[in-house]
């Protein structure tokens, strides 16, 4: 079987300005990545590059999903098959009930597989479950998609759309930023739930504490484009005492 996720020299400009210069990340199912690295290194734009977000020029490697080629898929089509990104900065949709923007999002993911598409009964009575579970005021779904969140809110929101979903890759940009110790282990928690043998998560972080509440099985640490040092869960705990500055000297 070919792993889920594979990065191949990637190579990637945004307004004729290299950010990624050949970057390889393998990710199989069942595991958990962390990809650390100080502020500019790169690390949202990998996750909008896998996600499909427009604006970006990939100007060398691959990436394979499940062994196809993502690069030529439709931003849609990524998600219909099981990536999933959440984001750095939810967006914010004015407009658009949290409720009704879940709801058509998954009921277009399925129809995009040809599966069925849940009827508004089963649909409520599940988002009603995992939002509970997130701590999730029932209020919050009614409201417009981030709306007025607060940083926790927003993130948990993207928690839930995770719980919903249930993508095979799911990326995690900085989910620890801007939430308190209390929203941090909920959402910690949350993601710790939709950990199994045939998913896998890359948690993109800045600080090594979000690594606490969810253990990765490999960490990675980016540079200036690159990734420049690998190793496992105790490479965290070591760059948490030693800093990014051996890296960025390594990197230049
Ligand atoms: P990180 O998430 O690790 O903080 P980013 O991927 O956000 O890093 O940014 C990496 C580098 O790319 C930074 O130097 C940033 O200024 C630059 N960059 C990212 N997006 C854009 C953009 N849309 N336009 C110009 N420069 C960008
Ligand atoms: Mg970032």
């Amino acid at each position: 079987m070919p792993s889920l996720l594979e990065v191949k020299n990637l190579q990637v400009r945004v307004e004729d300005r290299e950010i990624l210069h050949g970057l390889t990340l393998t990710v199989n199912a069942g595991e958990v990545h962390a990809i650390m690295g100080p502020n500019g290194s790169g690390k949202s734009t990998l996750s909008h590059v896998i996600a499909g977000k427009p604006g970006y020029e990939v100007t060398g490697g691959e990436i394979l999903f499940k062994g196809e080629d993502l690069l030529e898929m439709e931003p849609d089509e990524r998600a219909a098959k099981g990536v999933f990104l959440a984001f750095q900065y939810p967006v914010e949709i004015p407009g658009v009930a949290t409720m009704t923007f879940l709801r058509t999002a998954l009921n277009a993911q399925r129809k995009a597989r040809g599966e069925d598409e849940f009827s508004t009964p089963d649909f409520l009575k599940k988002v009603r479950e995992v939002a509970a579970s997130l701590n999730i005021p029932q209020d919050m779904l009614r409201r417009g998609v981030n709306v007025g969140f607060s940083g926790g809110e927003k993130k948990r929101n993207e928690v839930l759309q995770m719980a919903l979903f249930q993508p095979s890759l799911c990326i995690l940009d900085e989910m620890d930023s801007g939430l308190d110790i209390d929203a941090l282990r909920i959402a910690s928690e949350g993601v710790n739930a939709l950990r199994t043998s045939d998913r896998a998560m890359v948690v993109i972080t800045h600080y090594q504490r979000l690594l606490n509440y969810i253990v990765p099985d490999h960490v990675h640490v980016m540079s200036k484009g690159r990734v420049v040092k690998t190793g496992g869960k105790e490479l965290a705990l070591e760059l948490e005492a030693s800093g990014y500055a051996q890296y960025e000297d390594a990197a230049a």
